[in-house]
């Protein structure tokens, strides 16, 4: 080739290449993550509102993420909930704790009584992602206001984390420099619910909210949800003609059940995995602790990549320890909530639950790796200690995560049915992605509204498919770590030796994170639903997993 022809070529093959590169971004953007939905978010809809009503089915944070964002695309939405105690103002106000005494074994602790009796985790530990602070900043403009009226605490979403006994978050961090990593919401689940409540009521006065327990759908012509059935706060059944069903039940998964019922025999029957990985784990809550910033101050906390010392009241996390099951069976998570208060879990696969801190003492100390466990934790555990007779301990037990393949069900599935939040896909929370799947659902569903009609018979199939590919990845990953754990149950017809080579790839990015900084940085951003998992697969994310393969880290 001569000279000229070959810089023509370079001319011409280099600005294809960086548009290639770009379209594929855009494309594993737009198909694996809901970045490029929530930049569309909350702006009005191009065509004018859809005719008729968008019922929405249960009203927590599913529901109520979804309620928000339907009220851009309906003329009318209208939320129902059984749970009497939502419609009160207390279920849009910062919460007022009532404390019992609970009596286990040998030990004595106090918990926090509540009226959220349908939610089983409202006063479990909850951590959240840089995607479910993004969402309720484009969704609510007074959302800073509010966040600081709840006292929710707002900082760089960088836990002190150690995978495996490595810490993620130094090199991830370096790429951001002082400004520090995107920031995160952090508080507690029964902080969250009302503050979201009261963030959707004052935005879109105009939903509607109806006390009632979903019963039925009655199904139209043409493959639809005609109208949703429920039975009222008095026992009477009422019927809600909808333009849309959306199934927001939670652990309940009523759409399944109903429509199980609707359509006899016309369901797949391989639509609901499930599979119990017997997670196990105590949450205790303290309220501020006195002095307790100055105290951490004072503990001098190194950055782990042994810089200058961390400024602690930044610091969303103190300590997080996420193991590889097949390795160590405890997880521990020292982490910040409202109003200047700590919250910590300790547990894991079949694991002791501590519910005094001496309890938790000895499970720290019983730590693979203890080693590698940061010195600033055992000082943190005299503190609390100290102040064990301010805090509250609860239990929480995992023994089924589910995932609906509606997908699989899309040539007869209703047009306009879709389900999102845990009646779509329960999984283990080890990870505290449950609450920012659930906005990422409704987000994609908003994007769906803004392309399509839910009377196009393609709709809820649209829905599913875009779902799946954002969620699907998630549900493995975290089902196929738990397959490492020899008390989890397979789902039927698998068993703990599937996701072999998904746990193999898992252990060398975790064998990676403090060498490679391209593996810590995609960990951060997929773990974060900023970033499409397609990134774990980058080419220096690949050559650091070559690396680890050939010559392994201690
Ligand atoms: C122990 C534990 C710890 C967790 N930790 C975290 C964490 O750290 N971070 C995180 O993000 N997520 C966590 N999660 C998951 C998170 O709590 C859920 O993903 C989230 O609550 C899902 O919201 P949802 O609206 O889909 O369902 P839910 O919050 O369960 O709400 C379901 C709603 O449906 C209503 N309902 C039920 N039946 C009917 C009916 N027949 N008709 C109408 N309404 C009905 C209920 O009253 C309720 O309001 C945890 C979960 C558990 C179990």
């Amino acid at each position: 080739m001569d000279f000229p022809t070959l810089v023509t070529a370079l001319l011409v093959l280099f600005p294809a290449w960086l548009l290639g590169k770009r379209a594929l971004r855009s494309w594993a953007m737009r198909t694996f993550t809901a970045v490029p939905d929530l930049q569309r978010a909350g702006t009005p809809r191009k065509y004018g509102r859809v005719a008729g009503t968008a019922v929405v089915c249960g009203g927590s944070i599913g529901g109520l993420f979804a309620a928000r964002l339907c009220a851009d695309h309906f003329e009318r939405v209208v939320v129902v909930e059984p749970e009497s105690w939502t419609f009160t103002p207390e279920a849009r106000a910062p919460p007022v704790d009532n404390i019992a005494e609970v009596v286990k074994d040998d030990a004595t602790y106090k918990t926090i009584k509540h009226k959220r009796t349908r939610v089983y985790q409202y006063t479990s530990i909850h951590g959240y992602q840089t995607l479910l602070l993004d969402t309720l900043r484009q969704l609510f403009s007074d959302f800073e206001d509010v966040a600081q009226s709840f006292g929710a605490f707002i900082a760089p979403a960088d836990p002190y984390a150690l995978l495996n006994g490595k810490h993620l978050w130094p090199t991830a961090w370096a790429q951001y420099g002082d400004a520090g990593l995107p920031n995160t919401i952090q508080c507690s689940r029964r902080t969250l619910e009302p503050m979201l409540r009261k963030l959707v009521s004052t935005s879109r006065p105009e939903i509607e909210y109806v006390q009632g327990t979903v019963t039925d759908y009655v199904l139209g012509d043409g493959g639809s949800i005609r109208a949703v059935v429920l039975r009222d706060a008095d026992g009477a059944s009422q019927k809600v003609e909808c333009a849309l069903a959306v199934d927001c039940t939670g652990v309940a998964q009523i759409g399944f059940k109903l429509l199980s019922r609707a359509l006899p025999n016309i369901l797949p029957s391989d639509i609901r995995e499930q599979y119990n990985p017997q997670m196990n784990y105590s949450t205790f809550d303290f309220p501020a602790i006195p002095g307790f910033n100055d105290a951490l101050r004072a503990m001098n906390i190194p950055r782990p990549d042994g810089g200058k010392y961390l400024d602690v009241e930044k610091l969303s996390a103190f300590f997080i320890y996420q193991p590889d099951p097949t390795v160590e069976h405890r997880s521990l998570v020292f982490m910040r909530r409202e109003n200047g208060g700590v919250m910590i879990l300790a547990g894991g696969w079949a694991s002791e639950m501590p519910v005094t801190v001496d309890e938790l003492r000895d499970f720290v100390s019983k730590l693979k790796n203890l080693d590698r466990v940061p010195k600033h934790v055992f000082p943190l555990l005299d503190i609390f200690k100290e102040y064990e007779h301010t805090a509250t301990v609860s239990e929480s037990r995992i023994n089924s995560c589910s995932r609906l393949h509606y997908a699989r069900a899309a040539k007869v599935l209703p047009r306009n049915f879709v389900a999102l939040g845990d009646s779509h896909m329960r999984m283990n929370p080890r990870f505290g992605e449950g609450t920012t799947k659930a906005a990422l659902s409704a987000l994609t569903l908003d994007g769906v509204l803004r392309d399509l009609s839910p009377q196009d018979p393609s709709f809820g199939a649209t829905f599913f498919k875009r779902l799946d590919s954002r969620t699907g990845q998630v549900w493995d990953g975290v089902k196929y770590a738990d397959y490492g754990h020899v008390a989890t149950t397979p789902a039927s017809g698998e068993s703990l030796t599937d996701g072999k080579f998904a746990r193999w790839f898992n252990g060398k990015l975790y064998a990676a994170v403090e060498t490679s900084p391209a593996t810590s940085s995609a960990l951060w951003h997929v773990g974060q639903f900023i970033a499409p998992p397609l990134d774990l697969f980058a080419p220096a994310v690949l050559r650091a997993i070559l690396r680890e393969t050939v010559w392994p880290s201690s």
